[in-house]
């Protein structure tokens, strides 16, 4: 029996599940099909041999005041708690070990402590990256201010303006040129830090980063960040029945596997059968939508190519023997081999450790690890197979080789290994290639022009981290918080 909505939406992402919460919330007939039986894709926890992993993302924005899940959270009653950790993240490189807490000025005054420090030029600098941090991270709290503009966002901008000065000063230009201009371009603890927090928030370095985008970045750690406990998962489910207990269909199991123009909107054919739909919502990479209509459209094609100049994720999943020398809470650690090569392809890993309280993560004195580096998923895709092989192994081996050296404590009490590939995240959340974590934001004004809602088709919406405002959880939730609007206003 065919079914109708106001809106179908295609993957349970956190694109998908805010997307789908947005809209109920609206009053809007919803339904959310997911092809696996839980939520979160890249960012979900799964079962394995008894133990509870984090699948890829495992650090989260977006629960302070006034940020979407904090007031989801909130509005709904979710049964989720975020434990707000301290260190936030420990640097581990081949020449310092710097810890970042939760204050800003704490990272500050650890740099300035280093011997030779250029207190004067790390003060600078660090007052220019909080202003534009501070005016770019406010549109965070009020999704209303970002893309699509209405008249009234328009005037609210117009009194904005003094606060956006400080961007006007360095939009369109790499980080490196900030860095330059303050004379800290050869202080290389700051830079290290810079490249492990930019390679895996704006996904490049910062001789790349567009610097609005970079020095917003540089201030995840402390807006609104913290560990979920039991999981990311738990926050997937508990969006997923809020959806519910809105009025929303959710439909696990129920992979998509063609999107048709019907007489009167859309036909999605799915698992479970089909559903009539006004607007289809594809939380899906562009190639995959083009893949699902059997058509190809200039945006796609476009940022599928941008997708493409990105990454793909190695991983291991560890179990391990706790021991008194780890720290009672999550904790994450990005770890670098070698501070002069760039951080991908297992030179940079981020590894994150269970709390010891998340007892049904691992069995009695056991914890689970989920450690990610990024890896060429283009030039991959692009080798044999028996050449793909050996790359993903040399890279998961130099992963082990930088754990031994910067994380013994955690190397030495493994007691089980597993590895995953893109291959892998193409097989579990239908991204082709394997790419994940969206388009690097490299310097340059056409970042500025891809902050809208993307209309692929009309009522063809694509949500995720591939559009709007790109990668991670919030971003994702932001962009679907804005596409709702638009498809509302439509
Ligand atoms: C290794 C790694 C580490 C990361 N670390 C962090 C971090 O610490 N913090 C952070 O905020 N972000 C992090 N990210 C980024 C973050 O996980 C992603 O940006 C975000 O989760 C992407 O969400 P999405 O909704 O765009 O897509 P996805 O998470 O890919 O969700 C898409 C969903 O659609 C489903 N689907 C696909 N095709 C179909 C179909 N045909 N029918 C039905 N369902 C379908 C999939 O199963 C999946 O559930 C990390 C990413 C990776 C890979």
């Amino acid at each position: 029996m065919t079914e109708r909505y106001d809106a179908v939406v295609i993957g349970a992402g956190f694109g998908g599940l805010s997307a789908a919460l947005s809209l109920a919330e609206r009053g809007a007939r919803v339904a959310l099909c997911e092809s696996l039986k839980y939520p979160g894709g890249c960012a979900s926890t799964f079962a394995r041999g008894g133990c509870r992993f984090e699948a890829g993302a495992t650090l989260f924005s977006g629960f302070d005041e006034g940020q979407p899940f904090r007031q989801w959270i909130d509005r709904h009653a979710m049964d989720v708690t975020v434990d707000p950790i301290d260190p936030m993240v420990e640097l581990r490189t081949d020449t310092m070990t710097l810890s970042v807490g939760r204050e800003r000025e704490s990272l500050i005054a650890a740099l300035c402590a280093i011997d030779g420090a250029p207190v004067r030029a790390l003060r600078a600098f660090f007052d220019e990256q909080r202003t534009v941090a501070d005016a770019l991270w406010a549109l965070f709290r009020e999704p209303g201010l970002l893309p699509p503009l209405s008249a009234r966002s328009l005037l609210a901008h117009v009194a904005r303006l003094p606060r956006y000065a400080p961007i006007a000063r360095v939009i369109g230009r790499p980080a490196r040129a900030v860095l330059e201009r303050h004379g800290l371009e050869g202080f290389a603890p700051l830079r290290q830090y810079m490249d492990a927090t930019l390679q895996i928030t704006v996904q490049t370095s910062s001789d790349e980063a567009e610097a609005p985008f970079a020095l917003s970045a540089m201030d995840y750690y402390f807006r609104g960040t913290g560990h979920v406990r039991g999981g990311i998962g738990s926050l997937a489910t508990a969006m997923m029945r809020a959806i519910e207990r809105s009025g929303g269909t959710v439909r696990t199991s129920d992979r998509v596997s063609a999107i048709e123009r019907g007489h009167d909107g859309w036909i999605v054919r799915a698992r479970r059968g089909e559903i009539q739909a006004k607007n289809v919502i594809a939380n899906v990479l562009p190639e995959a939508v083009e893949r699902l209509r059997g058509e190809r459209y200039d945006v796609t094609t476009e940022l599928s190519q941008l997708v493409a100049s990105g990454w793909g994720a190695a991983m291991l999943y560890l179990v391990i023997e706790d021991h008194p020398a780890l720290p009672e809470h999550a904790k994450h650690y990005e770890l670098v081999l070698d501070g002069a090569r760039p951080f991908i392809e297992g030179n940079h890993v981020f590894v994150s450790l269970s709390d010891r309280r998340e007892t049904e993560r691992a069995k009695a004195g056991q914890r689970t690890v989920t450690c990610s580096t990024h890896v060429r998923a283009a030039e991959l895709r692009a080798m044999g197979a028996g050449e793909q092989e050996a790359y993903v192994r040399a890279v998961q081996e130099r992963m082990r080789q930088t754990l031994r050296a910067r994380s013994p404590e955690v190397a030495a009490a493994i007691v089980r290994d597993e590895s995953a590939s893109p291959r892998t995240f193409e097989r579990f959340t239908g991204r082709p290639g394997g790419y994940v974590g969206g388009v690097p934001r490299r310097a340059g004004l056409a970042q500025y022009a891809r902050l809208w809602p993307t209309e692929v088709e009309r009522g063809l919406w694509l949500v995720g981290d591939s559009v709007g405002m790109g990668q991670s959880t919030l971003a994702t939730a932001l962009t679907a918080i804005r596409t709702a609007d638009a498809i509302t206003r439509a």
